[in-house]
């Protein structure tokens, strides 16, 4: 973004928060001579693993690296069904298009935007190997009932957690639960490293197979080799790794991240309150006590009269000065590539299209003090009167 463009909007949607420290540790991997699959990825892998309380941690160049890998490692391929959340980033459908696989879409709960699980029985087909979901802007899935319901029909258990750095079900972090967990740091997430993701999975083996098939499919890294430059390639792989330039920023991200976490969860609280003054607006939002969001913005829903005039609510927030986004723009089966691959029945999703075609997502990041939170507050609230009643 150029300095005129950024200046446009007083309070930015998101903004990554790097400070001195990120700066110096990138620095340093600078001034040496390894830079890429080297000490500092394996430190990032061996905290982030820390952090999350236990799993193997294998670091990527990107969450839909992470993805993609997680499929055709699992063995998902040609001929082979995936049940997808409808209501969340295209990589989560990309990465089973990917190996070839077909996606089949499922709809979302209104109160969280989360698959629903009721639904998942009434998608599968005798193809179907996998399930994926989505901990949607930071709201854990019920994660109980969907590993029940993949143990019963012997479906792998694929979690996209792109937004959920730091979000928990019934005490554990998300990711582990299933049997593949996929993270993302590309700038705007809880923690950054430029690009980049972590594949985070409770099995040893698929963990040793995706870091074989993140680089190459080689058989050692040159780390390993006793005779420089002798390698063989017993798999298949790609080039997905992260390199240590990245990962030094993420180490750094990492150990502030309670801070970050603190951050956002105040802003999220403070701004839900204020939000909660409109009558026609409804917050995405877990009222399961087991559930711990990452908070990873403000999603209202607009209901009534008001529905019909959210375009116009984000322009009247732009010109006051508060940045917005759509989390996500379109149901994934509504987006051009896929409706034209497989068609689009839109009584299909209803809660999904509620989602993309009425809701604002509000600015709740680390960047943002409290009084920047009250400023965003009030222009919603703002925007809103005329149409509200
Ligand atoms: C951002 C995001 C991704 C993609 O992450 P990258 O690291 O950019 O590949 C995937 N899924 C969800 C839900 C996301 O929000």
């Amino acid at each position: 973004m150029t300095a005129s463009a950024a200046a446009a909007v007083a309070i930015p949607f998101a903004r990554p928060w790097i400070t001195d420290r990120e700066r110096e540790a990138v620095m340093e991997v600078l001034h040496r001579d390894v830079l890429t699959h080297g000490p500092e990825n394996q430190a990032f892998e061996r905290e982030f693993a820390a952090f999350i309380g236990g799993g193997h941690c294998v670091a990527m160049s990107s969450c839909m690296a992470a993805l993609h890998l997680a499929y055709m490692q699992l063995g998902v391929g040609p001929g082979d069904d995936v049940l997808v959340p409808a209501q969340t980033h295209v990589a989560t459908a990309h990465a089973v298009e990917a190996v070839g696989a077909r996606p089949i879409f499922v709809d979302c709960v209104p109160e969280t935007g989360n698959i629903d699980p009721a639904l998942l029985e009434a998608h599968l087909t005798a193809e179907t190997r996998a399930v994926s979901l989505v901990h949607f802007l930071g709201i854990p899935c019920p994660m109980d009932e969907i590993v029940a319901f993949a143990e019963q029909y012997d479906l792998f258990v694929v979690e996209d957690c792109a937004l959920a750095v730091g979000a928990t079900y019934r005490g554990q972090h998300v990711g582990l639960a299933g049997d593949v967990g996929c993270f993302s740091f590309y700038p705007v997430k809880h923690i950054t490293t430029g690009d980049g993701g972590m594949l985070v999975t409770r099995h040893a083996d698929l963990a040793a197979r995706v870091t074989s098939a993140r680089g190459f499919g080689v058989d050692r890294t040159f780390v390993d080799r006793t005779i420089p430059g002798l390698y063989d390639v017993p798999s298949f792989g790609l080039n997905y790794r992260m390199s240590d330039i990245n990962a030094a920023l993420g180490r750094v991200q990492l150990a502030r991240v309670g801070e970050i976490l603190e951050r956002r969860q105040r802003n999220f609280a403070r701004l839900k309150a204020l939000v909660a003054q409109a009558t026609n607006v409804r917050v995405l939002d877990s009222h399961d006590p087991d559930c711990k969001s990452s908070h990873y913005c403000l999603t209202a829903v607009l209901t009534g009269q008001a529905a019909a005039e959210r375009n116009a609510v984000i322009g009247r927030l732009k010109a006051a000065g508060v940045g917005t986004s759509i989390y996500y723009p379109q149901p994934v089966p509504r987006m051009t590539y896929y409706a034209e691959k497989y068609g689009y029945d839109a009584a299909r999703y209803p809660n999904a299209t509620a989602i993309s075609d009425h809701s604002i997502a509000l600015p709740v990041g680390p960047h943002l003090s409290e009084a920047e939170i009250d400023i965003v507050g009030r222009a919603f609230l703002e925007a809103l009167e005329g149409i509200s009643q």
